[in-house]
């Protein structure tokens, strides 16, 4: 697409979203002015394509014409991109910072854009590892943006110090992330046989749903043995997912879950990451989440066509012990669970309800 044809695109797309949008247009404001840090929480499907196609109208450089963006990967060579578009994990690989070191010796870099950026709290990961890479990222001296569908404001502190940002320099722009197409639900399933059984119905259920006849569930694991005990029992038809498994592997399994070949996927958190499968219908926790964040980041992986899906917690498997998730469970803080949810996620303390376009969870229906 050319300069020109993009900038057409973007004025179309700015008026239809310019009621329900603000954000998007908050952070083009922050990324015209040359903000060097910015932060964007913004729901799924809340013009997030906008922050890329907003290159067109300025850059550092002013020259619209030789201006590109790419998504990073390693093996693909993205030379000429002055925009880049770079996942977490991706990110934090020395091939990448090795890649923005020599786009900006040859002053070619304007912008870089992590998706997914709530990846980066991810303790799971390797943290020193990870913070010597986000480190170099720095020291680039570039226009950073990083999207996000989910950041508690309690862990904002933690993301710019993982960044190396100083709070006071950050334009953080944050959009209400609430989900009102999702039906929240926590079960009992304490004893193997007992959670086997609850699984089983989840699924077999959601199989049945005439409403749903692509209905997919994703089924999430605190580590890798839980995934691998439910695919030998075989009690549901799945496909499994996780970290130790090659790349091709784990597209091949997205694929087929992506087209309908497997409507079950039992995966770890590395599920959660970059994936947009708009027909999941249901996501099943059999063990704890992590936190509140893991929570909200895979439940609410569908979103984009509206239409309702449920995330369930089965008690009684793993436990990590993030209170947060403890009090979410217990409905210690509300019984409601989306105020409970809403409290931790978006710091909303004035819900005393579920509003009238939101789907009531387990406690409230
Ligand atoms: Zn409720």
């Amino acid at each position: 697409m050319d300069a020109q044809a993009e900038l057409s695109w973007m004025m179309r797309k700015e008026m239809t979203f310019r009621s329900v949008q603000g954000q998007a247009i908050q952070a083009i404001q922050a990324i015209q002015r040359g903000d060097s840090q910015i932060v964007t929480v913004m729901p799924t499907g809340a013009g997030k394509s906008m922050l890329f196609v907003a290159r067109v109208l300025r850059t550092p450089r002013g020259d619209h014409h030789r201006i590109r963006w790419a998504a990073w990967e390693e093996r693909a060579s993205v030379d000429g991109a002055s925009i880049v578009l770079v996942l977490p994990e991706k990110a934090v690989s020395p091939k990448f910072g090795t890649f923005i070191k020599r786009l900006k010796r040859l002053q070619l870099l304007d912008r870089i854009v992590i998706d997914e950026c709530h990846v980066i709290l991810n303790d799971e990961l390797d943290i020193r590892k990870m913070l010597q890479e986000l480190g170099k990222l720095s020291i680039a001296e570039t226009q950073m943006v990083l999207l996000t569908t989910t950041l508690p404001p309690h862990l904002e502190n933690k993301l710019f110090e993982r960044m190396f940002w100083q709070r006071e320099e950050v334009t953080l722009i944050r959009g209400s992330t609430v989900r009102p197409n999702i039906v929240h639900s926590v079960v009992d399933g304490r004893g193997v046989e007992a959670r086997k059984a609850q699984l089983e119905s989840i699924v077999t259920e959601t199989s049945r749903d005439p409403t749903q006849p692509e209905g997919k569930v994703a089924v999430m694991c605190g580590n890798v043995a839980g995934i691998e005990q439910i695919g030998r029992a075989g009690q549901v038809p799945c496909k499994l997912y996780h970290a130790g498994m090659s790349d091709a592997a784990r597209a091949e399994v997205l694929e087929q879950f992506r087209s309908g070949g497997t409507r079950a996927v039992v995966a770890t958190g590395a599920f959660g990451i970059g994936i947009d499968i708009p027909d999941i219908q249901f996501v099943v926790f059999v063990d704890e989440p992590r936190s509140t964040l893991d929570y909200a980041q895979t439940s609410g992986r569908r979103g984009r066509d509206g239409s309702p899906s449920r995330a369930i917690i089965i008690r009684g498997g793993l436990q990590f012990h993030d209170p947060l998730v403890q009090h979410y469970m217990d409905g210690q803080v509300a019984q409601c669970r989306r105020i409970a949810i809403d409290r931790d996620l978006d710091r909303n303390l004035g819900r005393v309800q579920q509003l009238a376009d939101e789907q009531p969870c387990d406690n409230c229906q």
